[in-house]
């Protein structure tokens, strides 16, 4: 960056910017949220979109002026459609909630009243906060979903580590919920959303699923897609649909009538939020541009097949995966048996420069600060052109920082 006008008026922030640019460049990143976004988005987020006020609907805002703004949102929602093979249906979508939790927050004020019950994932078992975890010790709500609803979690089976959908159908009717949530923030299996959605009309509960993680490998064709099952579909742009900070809301008007859709609009503004981040906007609707494209498609399979390779590795040279592998991005490890905490091993990893994050497992013994577990993705260094080989050669090195204690 010659001339920079950042580097001029603020050479400080300037030249973190430039630090941090070539921390990511050198580093071995390997949190599975993270991804690296094309300079088509990073050009379209920094633009003078940003300058507009535009609180409403495309075509219904409060101000005026917004007469690009309006064909930029409404490209990118029919963008977003098209995006899922949702052309010419019948969703609704929502591309204003600046961030998943709030996309998630927004969505269960949609279609619930306050006290109303929930039953998502145990985020010990791969769940997210944004589904209303509570300490299961001391029932304390940790978020204002947790605080408004009745929130309730299914687990893991014990022996296999993974999501059994009987227990999960055994859960649901005790709990009765007004809405049954799936998808995490940890979880390395693709989910059944046709026995999630059975389910749910078992005991008459909406089917949400939250796929912030998974939606580029949905889009991408690697992974099943939820929209012929579920009743709402939430997800973040910034994870592996390799877009920018922000997050979209689905709802089927055919499963829930045609007024779900003002309700979603009304939910994220006014109920939520005032202007939307059209920058943002505009850099969710180019990275959809980039997902339809033949190459993203080959991107989507190659992050399974790197997080394959390295789940695989990882258990020949000794690793506790759980569930034996993984069908997606990432890779979750249990560290007990090889005498690290997740913590140690975050810090040890962090001192060779590779990115690994801290995470609960299922039948966590240890507390959140400080779990049992290690988390991996691929989609950063696959987006960085990383191969099955070169995958293994991560774990090898992670393997050699972790040796059993
Ligand atoms: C990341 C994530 C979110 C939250 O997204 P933010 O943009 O960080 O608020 C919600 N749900 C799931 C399952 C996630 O993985």
């Amino acid at each position: 960056m010659t001339n920079s006008a950042l580097q001029k008026t603020d050479p400080e922030i300037y030249n973190l910017i430039q630090s941090e640019e070539a921390r990511q460049e050198k580093d071995l990143e390997l949190i599975p949220s993270e991804n690296v976004v094309s300079d088509a988005v990073r050009e379209a987020v920094g633009s003078v979109l940003m300058n507009k006020y535009s609180e409403g609907q495309p075509y219904k805002r409060y101000y005026p002026g917004n007469q690009f703004i309006d064909q930029i949102e409404s490209l990118t929602e029919s963008r977003a459609l098209q995006a899922f093979g949702l052309a010419d249906t019948e969703w609704h979508v929502n591309v204003q909630p600046p961030t998943g939790a709030i996309a998630n927050f927004a969505t269960y004020t949609a279609v619930m009243n306050p006290g109303d019950r929930m039953l998502g994932m145990n985020l010990y078992d791969g769940g997210h906060l944004s589904h209303g975890w509570k300490l299961p010790d001391t029932g304390k709500p940790i978020s204002f979903t947790s605080r408004l609803y009745d929130t309730h979690f299914y687990t893991v089976n014990k022996e296999t580590r993974v999501f059994d959908y009987g227990e999960v159908l055994a859960r649901a009717k005790a709990v009765q919920p007004k809405i049954l949530i799936s998808g995490g923030t940890a979880y390395p299996r693709e989910i059944d959303h046709k026995k999630m959605r059975e389910i749910a009309d078992t005991v008459g509960a909406l089917y949400m699923a939250d796929i912030a993680h998974e939606a580029g490998l949905v889009a991408g064709g690697a992974n099943s897609s939820p929209f012929p099952y579920a009743h709402l579909v939430t997800m973040t742009t910034r994870k592996t649909l390799r877009g920018p900070v922000g997050a979209m809301i689905f709802a089927s008007k055919k499963l829930l009538g045609d007024d779900i859709a003002d309700k979603i609009d009304f939910a994220v503004f006014p109920g939520l939020q005032g202007g939307p981040q059209n920058h943002s906007i505009a850099g969710i609707g180019v990275a959809l541009h980039e997902a339809m494209q033949p190459e993203f498609k080959r991107y989507a399979a190659q992050c399974v097949k790197n997080a394959q390779a390295l789940a695989d590795e990882l258990m020949k040279l000794g690793f506790d995966v759980v569930s034996g592998g993984t069908d997606k991005h990432l890779v979750l490890v249990d560290l007990r048996s090889r005498g690290w905490t997740g913590k140690d091993a975050q810090n040890a990893l962090e001192k060779v420069e590779i990115i690994a994050n801290k995470n609960t497992v299922p039948l966590e013994s240890g507390k959140p600060w400080n779990p049992s577990g290690l988390r991996l993705g691929s989609p950063f260094l696959t987006t960085r052109g990383y191969k099955e080989n070169d995958f293994l050669e991560v774990a090898r090195k992670i393997a050699e920082i972790l040796a059993k204690n």
